[in-house]
């Protein structure tokens, strides 16, 4: 199914171009045009889903099969040392193409220019609180 004006599924559909290192029945995997580091890919399914929030959760099993293929591959051919595999879901959370992908990130070392790093609130927070919220 192919949303008008998505460009993820034009790239899906072959009516953009774009470097595609796998494709099979239900996905296709090609390398982010912006290269946070070398070998940057995004696996993305042809179906459209806004996000991983509402993808079909087999769908989702399988993008993260080839996602993890991939990476051993990605990391094998740059020599990587380790990567990120992470989806961004809603623009709070970075999501700027509002078709699911998972980022593939191979890693190199801590100076290879990519920061993700966690605040810790652990101070301020209250963790039982928290905890309970989400078991009622
Ligand atoms: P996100 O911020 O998680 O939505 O990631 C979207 C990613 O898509 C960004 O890393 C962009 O560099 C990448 N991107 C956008 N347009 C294209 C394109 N035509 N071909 C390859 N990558 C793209
Ligand atoms: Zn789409």
């Amino acid at each position: 199914m192919i949303m008008a004006d998505c460009i993820f599924c034009k790239i899906a559909d072959k009516e953009i171009p774009g470097k595609i290192i796998h494709e099979d029945d239900l996905c296709i995997a090609f390398l982010d045009l912006s290269q946070a580091t070398v070998g940057h890919t995004l696996v993305i399914p042809k179906k459209h889903y806004d996000s991983m929030l509402t993808a079909d959760p087999e769908i989702i099993a399988h993008v993260f099969k080839v996602a993890q293929v991939l990476a051993n591959r990605i990391k094998e051919r740059f020599n990587a040392s380790g990567c990120n595999v992470l989806t961004n879901a809603g623009e709070a959370a970075g999501q700027t193409v509002h078709h699911f992908h998972v980022h593939v990130i191979p890693r190199y070392d801590e100076n290879d220019g990519l920061k993700i790093s966690f605040v810790d609130h652990s101070k301020d927070v209250d963790l039982d609180n928290i905890y309970q919220s989400l078991m009622k």
